[in-house]
Parts: C-alpha cells; sequence; structure tokens
C-alpha cells in the first residue's frame, strides 16, 4: 500500500506530488499516468497565461502566490528540477470594456487586486492611445492593465520541473492508467489500473483534468466538470507585429496575444458544449467568422493576417462556476480533487499543489485558505462566482 497515489501527472498531479515531497519526505507517493509525452494535455496546449486580474480575492491571492512562483522557478524548485528558467514574459493583460458600466466595475477591481500587491490599473481611451498606438479603440472607454506580474511563461517548464524535482525526492510516475477507483463506503480502497494491476493507498487525488467525472462515476460520485473543446490559432500578420504587446481580452470574446514575432488567439466558439475527450478535430471555420474579423477590427495591421498553424485543447469546464474545485472531499474523506480548472489552472498549479498538499499533510489549508473552492459548495449547490473568466 502506498501513501498517496495521484491519477494524472500532468501540471496538477506533478504540482501536488513535488509539494507532497517538500512538506514529508518519508511519504510514499506514486503518480499514474498514461501518456509521457503529454501531448494531449491541457498542460500542454494551453495558452500559458497568468494574470492577477481576478474578481474574486482568493483567484487573485493563487494567482500572486503563482508569479512569484514562476518568476523564481528555478530557486523554488531546486538544481533536481532541472529546469533554469520559465522565460517569463511580464508583457500584462488588458481587459478591454465598450461601456461606462464596465469601466466602473473595472475601477472596483482594480482597486481590490492592487490591495492584494497587484498593479492594475484603469486606462482611458486617450491613456490607452498613448501606451498601444497600433489599436483601433473608437469603440473603447476604458481598459484594465496590469503592467506588472502578468503574462505568459513556459508551460512545459512548469510541469517538468515540478516533475523532475519530485522524482528526486522519491516519487515514483508509473505509465498506466487508472480506470476505476473501489469504495468501500466513505473511503476509497484501491485504484484499477489499464494495464490489469491494482493499487491500495491511504490517500487518493484526481488530477485528471478534463476526465476528471469520469473516474469519480466510477464510485457513484459526481462533479460538474466536462472537457470543452478550445481551437488555438498561430497567427502571422506582418503589419502588426508587436512581440511587446499584452495579452488582450477583447469585448467581441477573443483574446490575443504576442507569440515571439506572431501572434497566438482563440476565442469560446458560440455553440460551446461538451465533447468526447478523445476529440480534437478543430474548429477552424472560427478563424474566418469570428476571430480575423475581430483582430482587424481592432488593428488595421491584422487585414493581412494569416494563420500559420493551430492546436485544439480541452478545458476541463466546470459546469457550476468555472472555477477549480479542490481539496478534501467530505463524503469520502481520502479522495481529493484538483479539477476543474476551465481556463486557468496552469498558473494555479503552484498555489493548490501546496494548498492540497498541505490538507493531506496537516489536516487542513495552511499558508491560503482555499476553503472557498472546496467541494461543499459544489455538494450544496452554490457557485463561487468569478467574473474574469477568459
Ligand atoms: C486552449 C487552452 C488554453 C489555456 N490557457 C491557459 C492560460 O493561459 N493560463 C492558465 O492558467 N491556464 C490555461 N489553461 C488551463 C490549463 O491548461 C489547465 O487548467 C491545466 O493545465 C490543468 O492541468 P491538469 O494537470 O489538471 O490537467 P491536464 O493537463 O489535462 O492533465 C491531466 C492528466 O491526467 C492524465 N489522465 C487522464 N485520465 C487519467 C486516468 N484515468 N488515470 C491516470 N491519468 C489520467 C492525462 O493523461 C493528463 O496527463 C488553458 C487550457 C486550454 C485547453
Amino acid at each position: 500500500m502506498v501513501d498517496v497515489l495521484i491519477a494524472g501527472g500532468a501540471v496538477m498531479g506533478a504540482s501536488v506530488a513535488f509539494w507532497l515531497s517538500r512538506l514529508d519526505p518519508t511519504l510514499d507517493i506514486e503518480v499514474i499516468e498514461p501518456d509521457p509525452s503529454y501531448a494531449t494535455s491541457s498542460t500542454a496546449l494551453a495558452a500559458s497565461g497568468i494574470r492577477m486580474q481576478f474578481s474574486d480575492r482568493v483567484n487573485v491571492e493563487i494567482s500572486r502566490f503563482g508569479v512569484d512562483f514562476i518568476r523564481d522557478f528555478a530557486r523554488h524548485i531546486g538544481p533536481a528540477g532541472e529546469v533554469a528558467d520559465l522565460g517569463f514574459k511580464e508583457n500584462g493583460y488588458l481587459f478591454l470594456t465598450t461601456s461606462d458600466t464596465g469601466a466602473q466595475v473595472m475601477e472596483n477591481l482594480a482597486a481590490m487586486q492592487r490591495e492584494l500587491g497587484a498593479s492594475t490599473q484603469v486606462l482611458d481611451r486617450a491613456a490607452l492611445r498613448a501606451r498601444f498606438p497600433w489599436m483601433a479603440l473608437d469603440d473603447i472607454t476604458a481598459g484594465s492593465f496590469g503592467s506588472r506580474d502578468e503574462g505568459f511563461f513556459d508551460n512545459m517548464g512548469l510541469l517538468n520541473g515540478f516533475r523532475n524535482a519530485a522524482r528526486a525526492a522519491g516519487v515514483r510516475w508509473v505509465r498506466d492508467r487508472v480506470t476505476a477507483l473501489e469504495r468501500d463506503g466513505a473511503r476509497i480502497t484501491a485504484a484499477v489500473l489499464e494495464t490489469g494491476g491494482r493499487r491500495t493507498a491511504q490517500v487518493f487525488v484526481n488530477c485528471t483534468g478534463p476526465r476528471a467525472a469520469i473516474l469519480m462515476r466510477t464510485v457513484g460520485l459526481d462533479i460538474p466538470v466536462e472537457p470543452r473543446k478550445r481551437t488555438v490559432f498561430i497567427v502571422d500578420a506582418p503589419m502588426a507585429r508587436h512581440p511587446d504587446a499584452p495579452l488582450v481580452i477583447d469585448p467581441s470574446g477573443i483574446y490575443f496575444r504576442p507569440e515571439y514575432n506572431q501572434w497566438l488567439t482563440a476565442t469560446v466558439p458560440a455553440t460551446d458544449g461538451p465533447c468526447a475527450p478523445d476529440d480534437f478535430d478543430p474548429d477552424l471555420q472560427l478563424f474566418e467568422d469570428e476571430i480575423w474579423p475581430a483582430l482587424y477590427h481592432r488593428s488595421p495591421g491584422f487585414e493581412q493576417a494569416r494563420m500559420r498553424r493551430w492546436w485544439v485543447g480541452h478545458y476541463a469546464f466546470n459546469t457550476l462556476d468555472q472555477n477549480a474545485i479542490l481539496g478534501r472531499n467530505p463524503q469520502v474523506p481520502n479522495l481529493y480533487h484538483a479539477n476543474g480548472f476551465s481556463g486557468h489552472g496552469l498558473q494555479q498549479a503552484p498555489a493548490v499543489g501546496r494548498g492540497i498538499a498541505e490538507q493531506i499533510v496537516h489536516g487542513d489549508w495552511v499558508t491560503l485558505d482555499l476553503s472557498a473552492l472546496g467541494m461543499q459548495r459544489v455538494l450544496d449547490g452554490q457557485p463561487m462566482t468569478e467574473a474574469a473568466i477568459v
């Protein structure tokens, strides 16, 4: 019997394993992960951004810890992590609004975010024009901009650093898939593996990303998480090369950010719903129908934009409130969740891994109280509303 068995070894599983091995080096920990390439994991397919601009304080605090950790990753993770730097590009995030009401909401949120150490400023149209002269802003009233502690970084570096450091501390990565859990009343007793084996453990952690609900159903539990497809495009626009631009969240619903001399861009499809966990067919029409017109509207430099490549990733979409579902399951207390991150889990991995490890080792949240994101709200049907969802 192992002490802790983690199903899923991408960024969340690796972060939980890393922090557990730090907090209690005597623990025997196994991570079950079927795909060492991580080719279809959300972690590998993310836009890799981190921001302070959330409407809920807990989400701001989670990213506050995340950005310090990411900025100074090599020191935090130690030499065993074998990652020198996550290449954090601190270009900022820019949320744009077309209404005065939207501008007022931005002012209120910026004040809260600054209280928590963020640099968010609300810029009016003139200030936006001065700062981003390449943008067409006639329809914009204001933009909320964080010039510090926001940007994008190396997603796979974050995963690899956690995993290398955890393995160096004795955590075992097993190439297999957990096909089912076994339950005896209020305890999970074992994990059944695809290759025929079976593992018993004191504690189980579900880090299976968009497939999290499938695993829960094997023990009669329900979590409101489903895979949702997101097609990401890499675009070349020779007349609009702005490698220092922020990640822009446009009122049209698209977002775009520089990817070296090109752009990375995506949107939520108009008809958004669950997809099969192995459906990675792209929605290429989105580029012509929605993304390109919106890019061109925001900057004439995008007139000559050409789609160069694309990929499809899955959000682990939490249908209750698009927020993470974290920690001990009140119905089955030796089961822990790191699920439902929707579009903002990568940046949350450092704080979430630390929190779940603290809950397992010390019995409760210690450094940061993450109870607002716990499973109890799901059982009570009480969404934790987050207005800044991308
Ligand atoms: C297009 C896109 C853009 C995004 N942009 C951002 C962003 O800018 N910023 C941000 O913070 N977040 C972003 N995200 C979200 C972020 O990628 C995820 O929240 C985060 O990577 C979740 O990590 P995870 O380890 O929980 O899940 P995943 O990375 O999906 O990993 C789950 C792992 O579990 C394994 N697994 C599945 N089933 C089983 C099983 N039964 N047994 C064992 N293992 C199993 C899988 O092989 C996989 O490796 C984005 C996501 C997408 C799709």
